[in-house]
């Protein structure tokens, strides 16, 4: 049989569902030819979703960022700043209550609370701040943090991570957004994020969570220097953990931005190899329901092209987003340019919740919001200019 039949042969297994290795996986995502790699994974998300194969989603969200003091220096982030440096700020409470009502105001349904790991910050922060705001936003989802943040907190305030997660739990916090995962494979991860706790035991954390019936997503940082065998390493990782749990909602690879931090000037993933591992993950992750395309770092045309290369999300308008704009990424958009996008790549879109139940499916573009107020970064503050709504905005950091 020929090396071409081989391939052949495991993507139409893989597309009905069949399991794959690790070691077919990376024969895929180096060689098999990009469009019968995407048309695979297409019909593998078709098979998941059959009946509402035609529907692609959307999110309406807001990053609320506390502080960027952080101690833990990662190579690749533009966003933190040393504890001690002038450039530290943090938000208050009242703060970030008035961005909670401000993304209430707007229709958005979930806030990711993300910041640096501030060397003052326990368990009782985060306690505070999510039971101030379900109290005052109950229908708020806090989707918010990750392994890396518990690690942290559960250091400062000295209990461990088990005690970490269930007292944030029992304080609002509804899942986690799984950031800081980052590339687990030990070699790659410790390049660029050498302070940070190891893949296994952000792993271990996040299954810690998911026993807790604390869900997550998980996500791939893409583009620092890793090897193809390294990101399918990554996959693996995730996929057992999977087996065990069932915890993780999705899979959400985005590609590294190049500006303002150390590694600046170092390798970037291709905009076909970030459509070749939304293929790859939507193939080999068989046990994780969702895949998104990332539109904010890698593009809006290239999230229309993950749609047909496996994914079925493309993610949220972001009300406000500074991380990884702080490191490069500029592509803004709006609540009607998003729905524009994905029934232009061929779907119906729809606007999710959290747990990806259809909150508004978009089926007739005659009934379609006109409110240009939804727009992704309107009061960011890495993007310069990046208020596109003057009177929304809020209070500037010191
Ligand atoms: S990625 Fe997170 S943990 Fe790493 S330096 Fe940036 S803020 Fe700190």
């Amino acid at each position: 049989m020929t090396e071409n039949a081989d391939l052949s042969s495991v993507l139409d297994r893989a597309a009905t569902g069949g399991r794959i290795t690790p070691e077919e996986a990376l024969d895929l995502y180096r060689s098999a030819p990009l469009h019968a790699l995407g048309a695979a994974a297409d019909a593998a998300r078709r098979k998941r979703y059959a009946g509402t194969e035609h529907i692609a989603t959307y999110i309406i969200e807001r990053n609320i960022n506390y502080t960027n003091s952080c101690v833990t220096a990662c190579k690749f982030c533009a966003f933190y700043a040393p504890p001690k440096s002038e450039k530290v700020w943090t938000r208050d409470l009242d703060d970030i209550l008035r961005r909670c009502e401000e993304t209430v105001r707007l229709g958005g349904t979930q806030i990711m609370f993300q910041g640096g790991h501030h060397p003052d910050y326990g368990v009782e922060y985060y306690e505070e701040h999510f039971a101030a705001i379900k109290k005052a936003y109950p229908e708020l989802v806090i989707h918010s943090l990750g392994a890396s943040e518990v690690e942290h907190m559960a250091r400062i305030s000295g209990v461990t991570a088990e005690e970490a997660i269930r007292r944030i739990h029992a304080a609002g916090l509804d899942s986690f957004a799984g950031a800081g995962a980052e590339l687990l494979p030990a070699r790659p991860r410790t390049a660029i994020a050498p302070l940070k706790e190891s893949g296994e035991r952000w792993l271990e954390i996040m299954e810690i969570a998911h026993g807790l019936g604390v869900e997550s997503t998980s996500t791939m940082l893409m583009g620092t220097g890793e090897t193809n065998a390294e990101r399918i390493e990554h996959l693996r990782m995730i996929r057992d953990v999977q087996d065990r749990t069932g915890g993780f909602r999705a899979f959400i690879p985005y590609t590294y931005q190049p500006e303002n931090n150390h590694l600046r000037g170092q390798t970037q993933a291709t905009l076909f190899e970030y459509l070749r591992m939304i293929a790859i993950a939507r193939l080999f992750l068989d046990n994780v329901a969702h895949i998104q395309g990332s539109w904010l770092t890698t593009g809006k045309e290239v999230g229309q092209l993950s749609l047909h290369y496996g994914a079925d999300d493309l993610g949220s308008i972001m009300l406000e987003e500074n991380v990884v704009s702080s490191a490069g990424a500029k592509h803004r958009s709006n609540r009607m340019e998003i729905i524009d996008l994905i029934r232009k790549a061929g779907r119906v879109p729809a606007q999710r919740a959290t747990t990806y139940e259809h909150l508004v499916v978009h089926d007739d573009p005659a009934n379609d919001p006109v409110d240009d107020k939804v727009v992704s970064h309107l009061s960011s503050t890495a993007i310069e200019g990046g208020t596109a709504h003057p009177e929304l905005k809020l209070v500037e950091t010191s």
